[in-house]
């Protein structure tokens, strides 16, 4: 993906408007979802910009990866793994998705109700 990230998100990534970033390293940022869903609702991003999962290549195969451990990895800092947690990606009109840079959901901090809807 060569053009502009003009999403809400690529704005936090360049740090033109504020977020309560929790985690960041190379090629991940997590930071608090500005409407929790749940007492615990962080969103991890990919530093690189892809608009939906379809947008996903092979090549991207480990930054993916990636955003799943520093979600794993934030919920055991957190000393919530044990109790347990959700991650999830929407994606399009159908999985709900309304900013358009893939971001992977971590809910946590109550029972999570399944099917989710
Ligand atoms: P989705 O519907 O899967 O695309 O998720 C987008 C999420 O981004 C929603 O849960 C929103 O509450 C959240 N969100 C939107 N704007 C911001 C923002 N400026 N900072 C943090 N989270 C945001």
């Amino acid at each position: 993906m060569s053009q502009t990230n003009d999403t809400i998100f690529g704005k936090i990534i360049r740090r033109e408007i504020p977020a309560r970033i929790v985690y960041e390293d190379e090629h991940v940022l997590g930071f608090h979802d500005v409407d929790p869903k749940a007492p615990v609702h962080v969103l991890f991003i990919p530093k690189k910009y892809i608009p939906t999962l379809n947008d996903a290549t092979a090549e991207e195969a480990e930054l993916l990866g990636r955003l799943m451990l520093a979600a794993a990895g934030y919920a055991k800092a957190q000393g919530f793994a044990d109790d347990g947690y959700r991650v999830l990606m929407n994606c399009n009109t159908h999985g709900g998705q309304t900013v358009f840079h893939i971001h992977l959901h971590l809910l946590a901090g109550r029972q999570l109700q399944w099917p989710p809807g």
